[in-house]
């Protein structure tokens, strides 16, 4: 009886372990579901189901209008769940992804040895990101399901996060409820908590030059492509362009795309460049920002027809997404590396320069460190899910949403 006893209340002690099969099979089902952005609604309707079936009222399940307000429309705003907490504690927020980028329609989802792979060799596989949403969604269904003492939680399954993080950029914040700590699951290993990012600016230039016949009348003209080989000189010389870096500021722009001209008779008078710049710095992105700016106008002013009139230059750049930067003592950072530190492995700080919906996230004031889910080569048709990094995500997963 004793022993009895005491095995009981190790067991209470015990961080709660997740039905582990119960989960992969969770992950398959959500890989089946073709689910590309903006068109997420069959995907949300199984994550409603299976939390309703888990226990959760109907009136704890809200969708917002993110996608009303998104440039891409779309079938459905994000998934929110609220629920109260049984212990005392700051809210905690879990969130993933819900679509996944358009190779990944007519996924067939099977097992080869340690890894799930799809054996439609023409589709990706979606673990990016249908092994966060199974991590989440398992968090959630045992605590539910085995009554788990657990804090105040909201799950946010996020829409359009491929297409530019149009879900996470329209999240309606109110219907959060404040959540103080928060971790995004999408990525590899689940040892890794990304905490920071760099931010994204989107670059469109219009050089406008004054068109004429290039044999009989080249001084009338001002080519637009001799402007934008001259901006370009000028930026790859003083060094903006490529990698940037100015004493400990650094960033990166890249001009990726170019066209203009119609005809080799013609003095070209419209060259558009697009490109973008990044960098973990706010202050220095915009600088990036400028100084493209800056170049273009003295390429547009350094060229004249015979006539001494110029051409122009514009450049429109908008905000893609922001950086952010959490501190190691951060609570989502420092309450996620001792949940990873508890399963027995050593916690894994990166930076990203890609963008994550966390860049978002962080913006609206909700710090958020993004976690791995097994996925490993997301967006090709090699994309594959290593069933243990997996599991251990939902092992993590667990144990951050039961408070541990
Ligand atoms: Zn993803």
């Amino acid at each position: 009886m004793a022993i009895t006893k005491r095995t009981r209340a190790i067991e209470a002690l015990a961080p709660p372990e997740p039905d582990l099969d119960r989960a992969l099979d969770l992950v398959v089902a959500l890989m089946q579901i073709p689910g590309p952005s903006c068109r997420e609604a069959a995907v949300a309707d199984f994550v409603r189901e299976t939390l309703r079936r888990a226990g959760v009222p109907a009136a704890a399940i809200t969708t917002d209008r993110a996608h009303e307000r998104s440039p891409a429309g779309g079938e459905t705003g994000n998934l929110i769940v609220k629920l109260p907490g049984t212990v005392r504690g700051p809210r905690r927020l879990l969130m993933a992804h819900l679509d996944t980028v358009p190779i990944c329609v007519g996924c067939r989802p099977v097992r080869r040895g340690d890894d799930i792979v799809s054996v439609n060799p023409a589709s990706g596989l979606g673990a990016d990101n249908r092994s966060g949403v199974a991590v989440v969604l398992t968090a959630a269904r045992e605590i539910l399901e085995r009554k788990l003492p657990h804090p105040p939680l909201t799950l946010l399954f996020s829409v359009q996060e491929e297409l530019g993080l149009f879900g996470t950029r329209f999240v309606d914040v109110k219907k959060l409820g404040g959540p103080q700590l928060a971790w995004n699951w999408d990525g590899r290993g689940p040892q890794r908590i990304t905490r920071a990012a760099t931010g994204g600016r989107t670059l469109d230039i219009t050089l406008r030059g004054i068109a004429s016949h290039a044999g009989g009348a080249p001084e009338r003209g001002v080519s637009a492509i001799a402007m934008a080989g001259l901006a370009i000189h000028d930026l790859v010389t003083g060094g903006w362009h490529g990698e940037i870096v100015r004493g400990r500021h650094t960033g990166t722009c890249n001009l990726g795309i170019i066209s203009g001209g119609e005809a080799t008779n013609v003095v070209t008078d419209l060259v558009r460049l697009t490109g973008e710049c990044r960098s973990d710095d706010r202050q220095f992105l915009d600088r990036i920002a400028r100084e493209v700016e800056r170049a273009c106008g003295r390429a547009a002013r350094s060229l004249r027809n015979h006539k001494g009139r110029r051409g122009s230059a514009e450049v429109v750049s908008d905000i893609e997404y922001e950086a952010f930067r959490l501190a190691d003592d951060e609570p989502c950072v420092a309450v996620a590396a001792a949940a990873i530190r508890s399963l027995g492995m050593e916690p894994e700080l990166l930076t990203t320069q890609s963008a994550l919906d966390a860049n978002w996230m962080n913006f609206h004031g909700i710090p958020t460190a993004t976690l791995g889910a097994g996925q490993v080569a997301g967006h090709s048709v090699e994309e594959r899910l290593d069933i243990g990094q997996f599991q251990q995500g939902c092992r993590v997963g667990l144990r951050l949403a039961t408070g541990g």
